[in-house]
């Protein structure tokens, strides 16, 4: 079944589809108003199906406008209300979009561009209240689902076209990571905001499994008191966030089993899974599994997943990101400078050819298969970059070059920094994560992120930023130099961080990934 039929037989029941606050919605309601907006849509733009921007942040009625575009032929667009402005427009003004849906309290005005506020969607709502839309019109197959725009290096968003197809095997995969079985109605946790691709994990498994989304927002993530008495309310069996606001969860000793009593997986995506942080949570909650899980948007959430068992984070240090899902493949490559190689070796990105490199080696990671997206909305040049397709037995492969780094070993896949994370400190090749990894060995270190210190564009030297599990009697620059210590034996000299700053928390972004930005910011 597809997921509109499971949802009209979800909406015949009394199951509720979503918890936020002190409010809830039922699946029948997100129907009968999907079902109203949508014949809207259909009845005004029959023949453009440009994409819909739907801004917002945690309302119910973001569910009901993006069920609304994709019914009616459109895919949508979240974007969240904390976005800038100016971002909020660029996005818009590059998306051919004419509608926008803007449930937030943004005032915006954009020209040419119909702008419905919450009052005005309530009210097409209500005066289509009958009508249901007909079936040909949703979205399916390799159809664009939905566009989630993601931060290109140039600071630009850049918007991601997923396809129904795309989603179809993200989910048809991600059940299987835990025993779950037919039927069985969870609770899942919804952290991520909806226009980062973390939130695809927890609404759509929701959406397929007839289950309930909790979801917090930033307001809470920003007061731990408020979080913690919402969460004890919430009977969340699932998990999903990124590992950061899990470690700001841990800070907190009442993070544990009479928390969140229910609670049987934990599935974390969007950066590094420390040990330290798994360690904390199989002390915490002793019946969960923790599960790992690598992608980047262009692959649909992600195509790589681990149990991290005790055994594992006990032993294996840095964890392993996972193994590939079935409708997708791996490659590890490098530039190639040779030409003499043979077309089989090797993969092709707008005329550079990339050599596949044997299991074991480093290099930058390729995904090909089912979940790899058809590129960026209105961007062909950045597309041609980093996705590419290939006919193999009469049927179109996509690939994507991740920039990310990572070798293979026994099938598993291992992560090790963004490519832009290598830089040249006087002539020597440095890998950023490789230095953090080396931190996070040391016994007292909970957490670490290296950065490049420039002035005026030139490269100075690198810093770390370090948490502490644990309170050292010594002031912060006595700290910095035992951790300087620790590391020539774990490092070479010149790999070792000139300046090293302690903090209590690391920052996070909105998205709940730890903020790079602002902390390279504080070092200027
Ligand atoms: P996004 O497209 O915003 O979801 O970010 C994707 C990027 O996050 C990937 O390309 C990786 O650099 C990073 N990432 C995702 N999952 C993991 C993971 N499990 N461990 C380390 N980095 C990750």
């Amino acid at each position: 079944m597809n997921v509109y039929d499971l949802m009209d037989k979800y909406s015949k029941t009394n199951l509720i589809l979503r918890k936020y606050r002190n409010s809830s919605m039922k699946y029948e309601e997100l129907i009968r108003k999907s079902d109203a907006l949508a014949s809207y849509i259909i009845k005004r733009f029959d023949n453009n199906k440009m994409p819909i921007v739907v801004c917002g942040h945690k309302e119910h009625l973001m569910l009901v406008c993006f069920l609304s575009c994709t019914k009616s032929g459109h895919a949508y667009i979240p974007v969240d209300s904390s976005m800038s402005k100016e971002r909020i427009k660029y996005i818009v003004e590059n998306s051919n979009s004419k509608l926008i849906f803007n449930i937030s309290d943004n005032k915006l005005h954009l020209d040419n561009i119909d702008i419905k506020n919450c009052a005005e969607i309530e009210t097409i709502i209500n005066s289509h209240a009958t009508m249901i839309p007909d079936k040909i019109y949703r979205v399916q197959d390799e159809d664009i689902h939905y566009i989630i725009c993601t931060s290109g290096s140039t600071g630009k968003p850049k918007g991601v076209k997923t396809t129904s197809n795309c989603l179809k095997s993200f989910v048809n995969w991600a059940l299987t990571l835990w025993d779950y079985s037919e039927g069985t109605h969870y609770v899942f946790m919804n952290q991520a905001p909806f226009s980062f691709d973390l939130s695809v994990m927890d609404l759509y498994l929701s959406l397929y499994t007839g289950s309930t989304l909790f979801s917090i927002d930033n307001q809470m993530i920003s007061n731990m008191k408020e979080l913690f008495s919402y969460l004890k309310s919430s009977d969340i069996n699932i998990w999903v966030s990124t590992p950061s606001f899990a470690e700001m969860c841990l800070t907190d000793i009442n993070f544990n089993n009479n928390l969140l009593p229910r609670l049987k997986v934990m599935l974390f995506c969007g950066e590094v899974l420390t040990n330290n942080c798994v360690q904390k949570l199989q002390n915490r909650f002793k019946y969960i599994s923790i599960i790992n899980l690598y992608g980047p948007t262009e692959a649909t959430v992600a195509v790589t997943a681990i149990k991290i068992d005790t055994e594992l984070s006990s032993n294996v240090n840095p964890l392993p990101v996972g193994y590939i899902k079935n409708d997708c493949k791996l490659f590890i490559v490098e530039k190639n400078n040779s030409v003499l190689n043979n077309d089989e070796d090797c993969l092709e990105f707008n005329g550079v050819s990339y050599r596949i490199l044997p299991e074991g080696e480093k290099g930058e990671i390729i995904i090909s298969g089912k979940s790899v997206s058809p590129g960026y909305f209105n961007n062909n040049e950045i597309s041609k970059n980093v996705f590419s397709k290939r006919i193999i037995n009469g049927i179109e492969n996509r690939y994507y070059k991740t920039e990310d780094e990572g070798y293979i070993k026994d099938n598993l896949l291992y992560y090790c920094g963004r490519i832009d994370s290598q830089i040249k400190l006087d002539g020597l090749r440095i890998e950023l994560e490789n230095i953090a990894n080396s931190l996070r060995e040391i016994e007292f270190i909970e957490n670490a992120v290296v950065l490049p210190v420039k002035k005026e564009n030139k490269l100075q030297y690198l810093a770390a930023v370090v948490t502490l599990n644990k309170v050292l009697l010594k002031k912060d620059f006595e700290v910095g130099l035992v951790i300087k210590e620790k590391l020539k034996n774990l490092l070479s000299n010149y790999m070792i961080p000139r300046k090293i700053i302690i903090k209590e928390h690391l920052p996070m972004t909105i998205n709940g990934k730890i903020n790079r930005r602002l902390l390279t910011e504080e070092l200027k």
